[in-house]
């Protein structure tokens, strides 16, 4: 990695500098510098230190809402390029992607999703029981059918993006990592720089790429956005026989098969929602993913209510919270992840015999409608923020990045950037 520990070496100005080097700050910075844009990515970490590594790995178009699907069809091709030009395998590959139905009412639920997403080129199917028996390649009719996308993708989270921010800085980016930036200036309404801990960069662009920290950011600058964190569980397991090539997503426990023979395994929406200051602002805007998830989601007041998520203001001259978290590593759930390995042997028993090799914790940005925000605040010009991914960022990342991209190069959109607008919120309440 290229990045420049060396203070002195932080360029003095530059045209957009890109807060945060995740898969959206990552994929900003390599476009822009392919474009032959100069660009400085500041994160206050590592990159991919926060959830662009702590992810499961799965591209999907399956299963997506409606109002990114088309921008996720876009991001699929993109993954196929980008991988293909990195020069180093990152494990990327098109398995496939299976949602198993254990019941005929969850069969009914992927089934409205395929009548929701008529018209776009998703390339998902119901599998009858015998199908989804021939793909587990097993003969016991335990599944109702699935949902499967033979188009849908994988990689390995650690690997991708690092490799991606390699490729960046090959390409001309500037990768600064240890870089917090604490704010932004701007006069008569138009972004002039952006203020670092190591110093001031002039620039006429800033994207904010800041995953779980852009509302406490956002907030510092007088901007609000309902933006919350969901802490979730995940492990990594010894090595064991192919259940599937791909990734499988079911109730009980989701897993995708790693390229070292282990499985990345979790369960879906058993997480816990971080109750800061903010969550007391939003909560109404929050209440029906909080309606739709309370059996399996567990709400919590920990030392984030205080801590680096809490109420913050700052002025550019003082530390930020981002300096003072430079990686967000919140603790597994052991107790939960013990409860969905059971749960996956009993899915699929060839895993009898594999164990937990490591755990880990990764925050969830979320939106109230679980869509991101990707958009100009009014009187912020030359301000994009990029962020509330809800939990399907790595796959729709570099989709979201050439939106960015287009944005500020004044082009016009890949796709309706409507639904991605902040005034969503403001029109229903304050944001
Ligand atoms: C457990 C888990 C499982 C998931 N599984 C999947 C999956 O299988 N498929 C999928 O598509 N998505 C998945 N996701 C979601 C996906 O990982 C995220 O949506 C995506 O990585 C978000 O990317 P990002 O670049 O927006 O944010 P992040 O990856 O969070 O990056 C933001 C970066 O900004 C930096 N930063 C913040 N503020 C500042 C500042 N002021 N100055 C400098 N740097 C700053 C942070 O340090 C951080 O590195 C999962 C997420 C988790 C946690």
């Amino acid at each position: 990695m290229s990045a420049i520990d060396d203070p002195r070496r932080l360029p003095e100005r530059t045209e957009v500098v890109v807060i945060g080097g995740g898969i959206v700050g990552v994929c900003t910075a390599l476009l822009l510098a392919e474009k032959g844009v100069p660009v400085v990515l500041c994160e206050k970490g590592r990159i991919a230190g926060e959830q662009s590594s702590r992810n499961w790995g799965w591209i999907r178009k399956a299963g997506r809402d409606p109002r990114e699907l088309q921008l996720m069809i876009e991001s699929a091709a993109m993954w196929r390029d980008i991988a293909g030009r990195l020069g180093e395998d990152i494990g990327y590959g098109i398995r496939g992607i299976s949602y198993l139905a254990e019941t005929e009412e969850e069969l009914a639920k992927h089934e409205d999703w395929l009548d929701a997403c008529q018209g776009f080129d998703h390339g998902s199917r119901l599998l009858s029981p015998q199908e989804t028996d021939d793909l587990l390649k097993r003969n016991d009719r335990q599944f109702a059918g699935a949902l499967y996308t033979a188009s849908d993708a994988s990689a390995e989270p650690g690997l991708a993006v690092p490799a991606m921010a390699r490729l960046a800085t090959r390409c001309g980016a500037t990768i600064v990592e240890n870089c917090a930036v604490r704010s932004v200036e701007r006069s008569g309404g138009k972004v002039r720089a952006v203020v670092t801990e190591q110093g001031e960069i002039a620039c006429q662009t800033v994207v904010l790429a800041g995953g779980v920290w852009s509302r406490t950011f956002l907030e510092n600058l007088g901007l609000g956005l309902p933006q919350l964190a969901i802490k979730s569980s995940v492990m990594r397991t010894t090595a064991g026989p192919e259940v599937t090539a791909g990734a499988l997503g079911a109730t009980g426990a989701s897993l995708r098969r790693r390229i070292d023979g282990g499985y990345t395994i979790a369960r879906s929406g058993a997480a816990e929602f971080q109750i800061v200051p903010a969550a007391f602002r939003h909560l109404r805007a929050f209440l029906p993913v909080l309606a739709e998830r309370w059996r399996i989601m567990k709400l919590r007041v920990g030392p984030e209510f205080f801590g680096p998520l809490g109420h913050h203001r700052w002025k550019a001259d003082e530390i930020s919270p981002f300096e003072q978290v430079r990686v967000m590593d919140p603790t597994p759930d052991r107790k939960l992840l013990q409860n969905v390995l059971a749960s996956a042997k009993q899915l699929h028993p060839r895993l009898e015999g594999v164990e937990i090799a490591e755990t880990w914790g990764g925050l969830i940005d979320v939106m109230p409608d679980e869509v991101p925000v990707i958009d100009e605040p009014a009187g912020w010009d030359g301000l994009v923020i990029a962020t509330g991914l809800s939990g399907h960022g790595f796959g729709i990342g570099p989709g979201v990045a050439r939106l960015v991209v287009q944005h500020i190069g004044g082009k016009a959109p890949m796709v309706d950037m409507a639904p991605f607008a902040l005034s969503r919120f403001s029109r229903r309440g304050k944001a």
